[in-house]
């Protein structure tokens, strides 16, 4: 639709801006809507002990300048910046040289598929990337990689996720040194592309239900791949329908004669190695039918098809034998005691898919901000009469849209990288508790990010208004890139329950006297306070200094979201007594169910709590003085939103009385101002090259001169 002929010269209201001259009711609407956004109202005694009072604007926000920004930024940028930055730098640097392997904004899927291919093998070949050695020797290296992969283009960073955490990760993480000396070079080279092949028609988040059958043939010596129906088809694997020569299959593992009375034994949920490409001629091998999935609405230069198997004949070294083995005469071995141990042994190997999607989902958010931050920065419309127009991040609904979503992509910038450093020592370390911490984490933190990030990029769509709305300032692409980071590597959901659940196992240890994990020691704080009630002292408490105390935002994040007590730990009494209540009746199944969404509220808040204790720890080592004022000034926004955002939870348990609830209300707005201040250098100090943006309204400088020439002028 073209705009309509008057918006350009309107108020919202529908007011000429020239009639506000004059003394008409619209006019003082309109000159007292000015004053507002040029002079914030600050909480009382706000300013003199702020710490962030160095922060505090002159008169006129619009054509405000941060003193020494630059410094701000680059200060910030050295403090954000990881270990591997050089190594991203140079990757961002590779891609900006080569035109040829910049992703347009048109492009058909076939084309899409095959740029992506030509993506992946130039930075392996060309720029002379090792992933599947970086996994191997430092994942976090590997992580920082695969981020800025996915800045050149959210497809072929899935695309690499797929050939390296899936198929190279199930072969050295469920496989033994056979299949490392086999196939490591190739995978690591990309001689041999891969797939991960585990979702079926019929089911995707119950691994447990796959249907597909792995029978040993001890004539042969070998296993007999089996699609039994249609339900069993593999379905949306990566790679499949066009590139790859192998899959890692997931399937049954079947010993005939072995079971009760000469039945057949079913050993459980397996991975395998089949070729399903011939190495050679590419043709697709005897007894394998593959298919396209098509067109999807996101993600298109990732090649997913669907697959079936008849009969298809391996040897049996392809199974991948690192917890389950079967010998020469079909005999079965394993360390670990039950199939549900196997089975938890297999998946716990696969976490590593989980923490580059929760890492990547952060990366994507920062690009979303960026370009929104900055075209609010650049947008000027209406202003105070006869006054030049204001930037559009200068209104304080826009502040309310898009700072605390800045101040998130800095918790989350935090939260991620800390995960990554856990799984860095997990690899190195096997140690247990940090295994089950690691699952644990990565499960939560991916469900909440990329749910959180996925909301965000339509917010930041909507605040660039029209333009946001051309396909190439990439929010388009980006939401629908990134959608569907919210399904696969464990559905967002089902992820949050097993965060639940292993708080539940937490708190049961607790009573049963086991020991809590490392992320969880609060949980062992709290306990012993579980029964008590809110002081209605501290209720009331509204001075910012407290509100601004960490000590007080943890605290209220630890507060549970439905129960009629509060915290955490009174939640999981409480939920533990209604799951036991229920399950008389219902069964352990029913019961769960009947608790479901008490559930996943307290996975979400104990995960945002998580966050909010790194993001905390984040601020207080920050080395430089005036990063860690700014830092903290994102936090308490951080901090301070998110419990607005509940205020109802506090106040129905009385935790916050009203009049703290309004203090909490004025605060997150005047944070949301002093974080606009410094919004240009926080986004700056993400340190993305404008080829890596690429949005011609998200560009650090000439941006609409940027537009105007991309569409032709
Ligand atoms: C683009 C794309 C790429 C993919 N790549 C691969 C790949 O390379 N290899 C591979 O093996 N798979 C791949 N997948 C599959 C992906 O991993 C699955 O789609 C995912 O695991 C979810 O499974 P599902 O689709 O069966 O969803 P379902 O489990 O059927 O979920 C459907 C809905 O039911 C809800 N639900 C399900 N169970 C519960 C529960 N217990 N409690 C409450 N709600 C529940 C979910 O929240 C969801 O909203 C890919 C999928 C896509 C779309």
């Amino acid at each position: 639709m073209p705009p309509h002929p008057t918006a350009a010269a309107s108020v919202p209201g529908g007011e000429p801006v020239a009639a506000a001259d004059e003394e008409s009711p619209a006019a003082r609407r309109l000159r007292r809507l000015s004053l507002h956004l040029l002079q914030p109202s600050v909480p009382s005694a706000a300013h003199a002990s702020s710490p962030s009072s160095s922060l505090v604007p002159a008169a006129c926000a619009g054509r405000r300048v941060v003193e020494g920004g630059g410094d701000v930024a680059a200060a910030l940028t050295a403090y954000l910046r990881g270990r591997h930055r050089a190594a991203q730098m140079r990757l961002y640097d590779f891609f900006c040289a080569r035109p040829d392997l910049q992703t347009p904004v048109e492009m058909t899927t076939a084309a899409h598929r095959e740029l992506c291919f030509r993506q992946l093998r130039a930075l392996v070949r060309d720029a002379g990337v090792r992933p599947l050695t970086l996994m191997a020797n430092d994942p976090a290296e590997y992580f920082a990689v695969m981020e800025a992969a996915g800045g050149a283009d959210i497809s072929l960073g899935v695309k690499l996720g797929v050939q390296y955490s899936l198929w190279g990760g199930s072969v050295i993480n469920l496989g033994t040194k056979k299949h490392r000396d086999k196939y490591f070079d190739g995978i690591d080279n990309l001689d041999y592309p891969g797939c991960f092949a585990m979702t079926e028609l019929h089911h995707g988040s119950n691994v447990q239900a796959l249907q597909t059958t792995a029978t040993f043939d001890p004539v042969t010596d070998e296993f007999i791949i089996n699609t039994p129906n249609d339900g069993a088809i593999k379905w949306w694997i990566g790679n499949a329908a066009v590139h790859g020569k192998f899959a890692t299959v997931f399937a049954r593992l079947i010993l005939p004669l072995q079971g009760k009375g000469g039945e057949p034994a079913d050993m459980g949920i397996h991975a395998f190695i089949v070729p399903i490409r011939d190495l050679e001629t590419h043709a697709v091998l005897p007894g394998i039918e593959i298919n396209d999935c098509g067109h999807k609405i996101g993600l298109n230069g990732v090649d997913n098809g669907a697959l079936r198997f008849r009969s298809v004949r391996i040897p049996r070294d392809n199974l991948l034998n690192r917890f389950g083995d079967v010998s020469r005469d079909g005999k079965y071995t394993s360390s670990l005691p039950t199939i549900n141990k196997r089975f938890a042994a297999t998946l716990g190997e696969l976490v590593g898919g989980r923490v580059g999607i929760a890492f990547c989902s952060v990366g994507v958010l920062k690009v979303a901000v960026i370009i929104a931050v900055r075209y609010a920065l650049l947008r000027h419309q209406f202003g105070p009469p006869k006054q030049p127009e204001i930037s559009v991040l200068d209104y304080q609904s826009h502040q309310h849209k898009l700072m605390p979503m800045l101040a998130s992509s800095y918790a989350f910038h935090f939260a991620t990288v800390q995960l990554v450093d856990k799984y860095s020592e997990m690899k190195k370390t096997n140690d247990e508790d940090l295994i089950a911490d690691v699952h644990v984490l990565s499960s939560g933190l991916k469900a909440y990010i990329t749910s959180y990030t996925a909301k965000s990029i339509s917010i930041c769509r909507e605040a660039c208004g029209g333009h946001g709305y051309a396909a190439v300032n990439r929010f388009g692409a980006l939401r629908n890139d990134h959608d569907i980071f919210q399904t696969f590597e464990g559905d967002n959901t089902v992820l949050l329950q097993q965060v639940a659940g292993d708080l539940l196992k937490q708190y049961q240890e607790k009573f049963k006297g086991g020991t809590l994990s490392v992320t969880w020691n609060y949980l062992r704080d709290s306990m012993g306070t579980y029964l008590s009630q809110p002081n209605p002292v501290t209720a009331r408490w509204e001075g910012e200094d407290h509100l601004r105390d960490p000590n007080f935002q943890l605290d209220a994040f630890r507060v549970n979201k439905l129960s009629p007590q509060y915290r955490t730990s009174r939640l999981l009494h409480s939920v533990a007594a209604r799951l036991q209540k229920h399950s008389k009746t219902l069964g352990g199944f029913g019961a769960w169910n009947r608790c479901l969404n008490h559930l996943l509220t307290l996975a979400e808040s104990h995960i945002e709590s998580v966050i909010l204790a790194q993001f905390i720890e984040s601020v207080k080592s920050c080395p430089d003085e005036k990063t860690r004022e700014v830092l903290k000034l994102v936090c308490d926004l951080y901090a301070l939103d998110r419990i607005w955002k509940d205020i109802g939870t506090y106040r129905n348990v009385d935790y916050v009385a009203p009049n703290k609830a309004k203090a909490i209300h004025k605060l997150t707005d005047y944070l949301s101002y002093q974080v606009r201040l410094v919004a240009k250098e926080l986004v700056d100090a993400f340190d993305l090259p404008d080829l890596i943006i690429r949005a011609p309204i998200g560009m650090q400088s000439e941006a609409y001169a940027q537009y105007t020439q991309y569409v032709g002028f």
